[in-house]
């Protein structure tokens, strides 16, 4: 029978170098099926180490024996086992010494956590849960502990050299509670999130930054909203204050909403879509929302249902589209066709479409300089998508920090790689 020495069952399980393993034994496991039980204990000059500071400290006692949860081995459940002792910290204290193959506090493994947490970027929570076999409401925290070490290790050179940011309120938990999300549009990442909105939460991530951080920013982007323009004209007043094209945009597609939203109530109330009736005008929501170039077949044969049977849905439609493409030409293009646009909407009469058209005649310069900062408008509007999705999977996230947690492993840039890969 051939047998695995030490030194290999370590590499196998990718332990740190200041770790050494003993003869792993395989009990049956409770919940079904095996167990493989692998002892470890730190290097002998290691075993004193603060688990917070990662300081020597004194031997204080010892506790029990603990296991944490590693990659599972074949079908097998995988637990490192271990009494560690207390140590007498001269800055912390009595605290359980340092495991190094775990963070502190956690009864799971770094690349164990590592994995759930590369997993939760890529899978419905539900999946997580099940692959690796942990309780739902363990992701959350996995996630946010593994968060928290990569932006330790980028340290404050996340904030350096921003060159334009974009500012953005979104809402989570089905509404009604927002929380302020801070991107990089040069690399196209978030780089700061907080619960609340308004020129306080902003102030907060401005406070955050250096003032040599302060400085490099040039662009500012946002929704029009004054408490943006304020706040950044009082942390950078270098910085140009500009209209951002997504919410330009948006503006139409909300309006666009609208018109839809009451033509189905219209359908109904004349008694042409009977309750449960499969409706063009109703299923044709995301046709009518999305841009055009991304449509698939069906909607597109949807839209020309809407174009042939509802004369002010397909006007609103074409108005909301006209407006996106605008926003794709060169600025001494779009100033007329800007122009025209707005007219055109304003005498529309269509609810909604009227007062954009004022709304659009209003900000007209504010738009030219959205054209010209050259800032696009489809990533802007990817990494928007990309943030909103990853809030409607963390839904179920309790608690707002794992939330948060989740956007930044998704979206923040962070170097989250599968464990033992490069
Ligand atoms: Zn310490």
């Amino acid at each position: 029978m051939p047998t695995i020495s030490a030194g290999a069952l370590k590499r196998m399980l990718h332990l740190p170098a200041n770790v050494v393993v003993s003869t792993p034994r395989v009990e049956d496991d409770p919940r079904g099926g095996s167990v493989v039980i692998v002892p470890v204990r730190p290097h002998a000059g290691d075993m004193d180490r603060c688990a917070r500071c990662g300081g020597h400290g004194r031997p204080y006692d010892r506790l029990g024996v603990r296991r944490w949860r590693h990659l599972d081995l074949g079908c097998a459940r995988l637990l490192l086992e271990y009494a560690p002792p207390r140590v007498m910290c001269r800055e912390h204290g009595v605290t359980v010494a340092m495991a190094p193959w775990a963070r502190r506090k956690s009864a799971y493994t770094r690349d164990f956590e590592q994995q759930v947490a590369w997993l939760s970027v890529h899978a419905p929570r539900s999946a997580v849960s099940a692959l690796m076999r942990i309780d739902w409401k363990s992701v959350g925290p996995v996630c946010r502990r593994v968060a928290d070490d990569l932006r330790a290790e980028q340290g404050a050179g996340l904030f350096d050299h921003l060159r334009s940011i974009g500012v953005d309120e979104t809402s989570y938990r089905k509404g009604h509670r927002y929380m302020t999300v801070v991107v990089d549009h040069d690399r196209g990442r978030v780089v700061w999130m907080h619960e609340g909105h308004g020129e306080k939460v902003f102030d907060l991530f401005f406070r955050t930054l250096t003032e040599a951080q302060r400085a490099s920013i040039r662009v500012v982007t946002g929704d029009g909203a004054r408490w943006i323009d304020e706040c950044a004209f009082r942390w950078c007043p270098q910085a140009e204050r500009i209209l951002d094209g997504f919410h330009i945009v948006s503006w139409a597609t909300d309006a666009l909403d609208k018109v839809r939203t009451a033509a189905w109530r219209e359908a109904r109330k004349k008694g042409v879509a009977k309750k449960g009736a499969k409706d063009p005008v109703k299923g044709a929501r995301w046709a009518l929302l999305k841009n055009e170039d991304d449509l698939t077949a069906g909607q597109k044969a949807q839209l020309e249902c809407i174009a042939n049977t509802n004369e002010t849905l397909w006007e609103a439609y074409k108005l909301k589209e006209r407006l996106r493409m605008i926003l794709k030409q060169t600025a001494d293009t779009a100033d007329p066709l800007l122009r025209q646009w707005a007219a055109d909407a304003s005498l529309s009469g269509i609810p909604g479409f009227v007062q954009l058209g004022e709304k659009i005649a209003r900000r007209h310069f504010d738009i030219l300089r959205t054209i010209r900062s050259g800032l696009s408008n489809a990533r802007l509007e990817a990494i928007n998508n990309k943030i909103k999705t990853t809030i409607k999977i963390g839904y179920g996230y309790r608690n707002l920090d794992n939330l948060i947690s989740l956007v930044m492993l998704k979206c923040g840039g962070l170097n989250l790689q599968l464990p033992g890969r490069q």
